[in-house]
């Protein structure tokens, strides 16, 4: 790759500057300051922010991960935090650290990504830094929203159902499918589309918060029996989720055959789902899952919260603790 393929820090700004665009609101002032200005929240809302951080090596790989993806998702999984606590989308920062191996074409195809993603969510780039790296490439983003009743993790209640909006497991097989190189099979490719390039659940998050009728969420992110835990340790109370109930789909099983992949492992452990998970009282199962169905999503009930504590797994009567039995980062 020669030199001259490559961003300068003061290039890569530039091109940031020239994707985020300019300044769409009263108030606002985007890249070029010292700091970002934004506009006051709407009366009576609250302000959401989150953060993430994608490191090479560890939370992608880019052997398999197009640029355009990886910036697509380095947006999404924040958005998903976002969704999960039922608020809407609205300023981000953009923070990377590049190795020098990586040339202009990359970098324009990950920012491209990123903006995209955003963009759909109706989020805007309002600033951020660049850094060279002497190892891998790093992606750091903030995510501002807001929301009018944040719907919280800690306020579940025993004897609520445990909801999960859509299948999850999926993006633990689409990953696997890329590790073994089989990424390219056409059955398969939703499958691998749900680990490379994940779609958060906003407009569904916002319409489960102002139903009224969810008592606590989060989303997918480390697993579900890890995130339930979170849950359950929050709200001070124990999950069972009934092992038939866990929804599967047929490209998942003919993904766990051919692999030789472990099916409930990708259901209980695998993260990066992004789905939303959520708890309600039983009263309101129907209107949930309306709901769901207007959003083009099925919400399955997959058990129920307890008096106690932990996560735990029924099968045929008999209960075994998977307590955040999930994806864990520091390996
Ligand atoms: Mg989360």
């Amino acid at each position: 790759m020669m030199a001259g393929d490559r961003y300068q820090e003061r290039e890569v700004i530039e091109a940031v500057a020239r994707l985020a665009g300019r300044p769409a609101g009263q108030g606002e002032v985007g890249i070029g300051d010292d700091c970002a200005v934004l506009p006051p929240g709407r009366p009576g809302s609250s302000y959401l922010v989150t953060t993430d951080t994608l490191v090479e090596g560890v939370h992608f790989d880019l052997a398999w991960h197009p640029p355009r993806l990886l910036g697509r998702k380095a947006a999404a999984v924040n958005i998903s935090d976002i969704a999960a606590m039922g608020g809407r989308c609205t300023y981000a920062l953009l923070s990377l650290a590049l190795p020098l191996r990586l040339d202009r074409a990359f970098v324009d195809a990950l920012l491209a990504g990123f903006v995209e993603r955003l963009t759909a969510f109706a989020a805007r780039l309002v600033g951020g830094d660049t850094v060279a790296s002497p190892a891998g490439l790093v992606l750091t983003v903030t995510l501002f929203g807001e929301a009018d009743g944040p719907v919280l993790r800690s306020t579940a209640r025993p004897g609520d159902r445990i909801l999960v909006a859509g299948v999850p497991g999926r993006a633990a097989a689409g990953l696997e499918l890329c590790r073994q190189g089989l990424a390219g099979l056409p059955q398969f490719a939703a499958l691998v589309a749900a680990h490379l390039d994940p779609v958060p659940q906003v407009e569904l998050g916002r319409a489960l918060a102002a139903s009224g009728l969810v008592h606590a969420m989060q989303d997918l992110s480390d697993g579900l029996a890890t995130d339930l835990a979170h849950i359950c340790r929050a709200s001070g109370v124990a999950a069972v989720v009934a092992r038939e109930r866990l929804p599967s789909e047929a490209d998942l099983e003919q993904a766990a055959s051919r692999l030789g992949g472990d099916l409930l492992a990708w259901q209980l452990t695998g993260g990066e789902d992004f789905l939303l998970l959520c708890t309600a009282a039983p009263a309101g199962m129907a209107n949930l899952r309306a709901i769901g169905r207007e959003h083009g999503v099925a919400l399955y009930d997959i058990g129920w919260l307890e008096q106690g504590q932990g996560v735990w797994l029924e099968e045929q009567g008999r209960r075994r603790e998977i307590s955040f039995q999930g994806y864990e980062h520091l390996r």
